[in-house]
């Protein structure tokens, strides 16, 4: 079975410390619990570009090399990888598209091919569920509401690692997760399903 991980807020954490860079620019200050959407520009009050911007500011701290892994991500992405076929597809940009690939094979061993820009978050050239149907990918992990109703509406099962922002996403193809143990749950029950006859509906 072919799985796609997300990496922002999935693999390795980013808002927490995205809202601090904001806040000790002088933007607003906003609780982590408080980011009712990933649209961060929305929370923040502020332009879509400023908040490209406070990324720039963001990378230049280092802190896309320095990073901080979410709870149970580094075990859970082990057991994915020696189970199952996996890729990584992120909307990072292309500018950190070296540092990005390092990370994961440096943590994980996985090659560079695995991790996929799905371009640049300013410009996107193709989205991230056109990539899982080349690819043949009917499972993907991730956290943001849009993307994950976006999958969801093509068919695609999400397993959706549970956070403030994406409470409000709910679709019949969206498994939430509390935590990574859940995701490797979900993740073994939907390969006995995948692997089984499809259910046929009375
Ligand atoms: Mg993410």
């Amino acid at each position: 079975m072919k799985i796609a991980i997300d990496i922002d807020e999935v693999v390795v954490k980013f808002v927490e410390r995205y809202l601090e860079v904001a806040k000790s620019r002088g933007y607003k200050s906003v609780l982590y619990e408080d980011v009712f959407t990933y649209n961060l520009w929305k929370v923040l009050e502020i332009e879509k570009k400023v908040m490209f911007d406070i990324m720039e500011e963001y990378n230049l701290m280092g802190y896309y090399k320095d990073v901080i892994f979410v709870e149970g991500a580094q075990k859970g992405v082990r057991f994915l990888r020696d189970n199952y076929d996996i890729y990584f597809i992120t909307s990072r940009p292309k500018s950190i598209s070296k540092v990005t690939r390092d990370l994961i094979f440096n943590e994980f061993g996985v090659l560079g091919d695995r991790v996929i820009f799905s371009g640049d978050v300013l410009g996107g050239a193709k989205n991230k569920d056109e990539i899982c149907r080349e690819l043949g990918i009917k499972v993907i992990i991730e956290d943001s509401e849009d993307e994950s109703l976006g999958y969801a509406k093509n068919g695609l099962r999400v397993l959706l690692l549970d956070k403030p922002w994406n409470q409000s996403v709910k679709h019949e193809n969206v498994c939430r997760c509390r935590d990574w143990g859940e995701i490797l749950e979900r993740v073994e029950v939907l390969d006995g399903h995948d692997s089984s006859e499809p259910e046929v509906k009375e």
